[in-house]
């Protein structure tokens, strides 16, 4: 019997590699706190991610509410609902109300055409997805937040190393959230940080993320949101693998597109001009087109030691702590949160795994029971 695949697994350094970048803690003792670790850290993705000002957070969903608490703007942030519940929660612990917009069907982030008639008086920030490594339409987000003065903040978690005409994903918006938490494609095992693409906001986001300190001062109300040096040294050590990392997720990738071609599923198209982080591998799952259904899709892999992921379903909008609570219609999302699974994908995943894959849409199509 073979072991269970699930549909991650953390990128980890050598043993011996980590034990050596944690050895000079020690002799410092400085443990927290912006030390060392924490600053190499900083440059090396700023210059990895190719932004100007990257802020390290404790984690991704920090991140997020790091970006939003920072305006100092409370009301309707503009928003899609397939996302994990995180980007919503972000929103509503701000103390704001997330107004829903539909995605699109082909890479499931924010329908640009429908943002604007959901902008109200009551507006305050618009904050989309980059949904699998795709990312969101930049260019029409900005022209839509300059003309009517609102920050756009983005939710970068899954955006990673990806990149478009050269431009990191990060440098785009107010300011882009990442996570790297162990699931991601980069980890400090938890962690996240803020590109801070307007200066103006760069005090306010150190603070925010200490207490709502400069220098000692207390100038604003804050929390604590600091990465510490152990986690900032797994980051360097992830950070030297990440060239290596993204060859074999690209390797990977592949494979799955070769054997299930044709066959009905929809998958990712490569985005114009964007180099992806091949994070994720969904599949969306309409019985018409490919003549079964999600449910059987996982029970044939579950047969075959493959564990999915429904992700994302249900929407944020419809768990039961926000069902009905908040405003928007979202029928696309609706639609794609119904059939969507992501298979396995990470670094030194073994081509056989894709080839259990594909026999069970061959069963599954064939008509031939498990
Ligand atoms: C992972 C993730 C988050 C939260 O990040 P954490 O580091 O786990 O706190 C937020 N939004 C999206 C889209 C994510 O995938």
């Amino acid at each position: 019997m073979s072991h269970t695949i699930f549909v991650t697994k953390p990128l980890l350094p050598s043993f011996e590699d980590y034990i050596e970048e944690i050895r000079d803690i020690w002799a410092d003792a400085m443990v927290t706190n912006m030390g060392k670790k924490h600053d190499l850290l900083q440059r090396g993705l700023e210059s990895y991610l190719k932004v100007e000002n990257l802020e390290l957070m404790v984690n991704g969903h920090g991140a997020l509410e790091g970006a939003l608490q920072s305006l100092f703007r409370k009301g309707e942030v503009i928003t899609t609902p397939f996302t994990f519940v995180s980007t919503t929660h972000a929103i509503v612990r701000s103390g704001c109300t997330p107004v829903f917009c539909d995605i699109t069907p082909d890479d499931f982030t924010i329908d640009v055409s429908k943002v604007e008639d959901l902008i109200t008086e009551k507006t305050v920030a618009i904050l989309p997805v980059h949904v699998y490594g795709n990312l969101c339409d930049v260019d029409i987000l900005e022209a839509i937040g300059k003309k009517h003065d609102l920050p756009v903040i983005y939710d970068a978690a899954h955006a990673f190393g990806v990149e478009k005409n050269g431009k990191g994903a990060g440098s785009f918006g107010t300011m882009s959230c990442f996570s790297f938490h162990a699931t991601k494609v980069f980890n400090t095992i938890e962690g996240g940080g803020i590109c801070v693409n307007e200066p103006v906001y760069r005090e306010a986001v150190q603070a925010r993320r200490n207490f709502g300190m400069i220098e000692g001062e207390v100038v604003q109300d804050g929390g604590n949101f600091k990465m510490h040096e152990f986690s900032a040294a797994m980051g360097l050590c992830n950070l030297k693998l990440m060239e290596s990392a993204f060859a074999q997720r690209k390797k990977v990738f592949s494979w799955y597109q070769e054997v299930l071609s044709g066959k009905g599923l929809q998958m990712l198209v490569p985005q114009k001009n964007v180099a992806s982080n091949y994070a994720y591998f969904p599949v969306v799952v309409e019985k018409e087109d490919c003549g079964f259904t999600r449910a059987e899709l996982m029970e044939g892999l579950a047969h075959e030691d493959i564990v999915g992921r429904q992700y994302f379903y249900p929407l944020t909008s419809g768990v039961s702590c926000y069902r009905g609570k908040f405003w928007g219609e979202t029928p696309v999302a609706e639609r794609i949160a119904q059939g969507v699974l992501c298979l396995p994908i990470y670094p030194g995943m073994e081509q056989e795994v894709v080839g259990r894959v594909f026999r069970v849409v061959d069963r599954l199509q064939n008509g031939r029971t498990l």
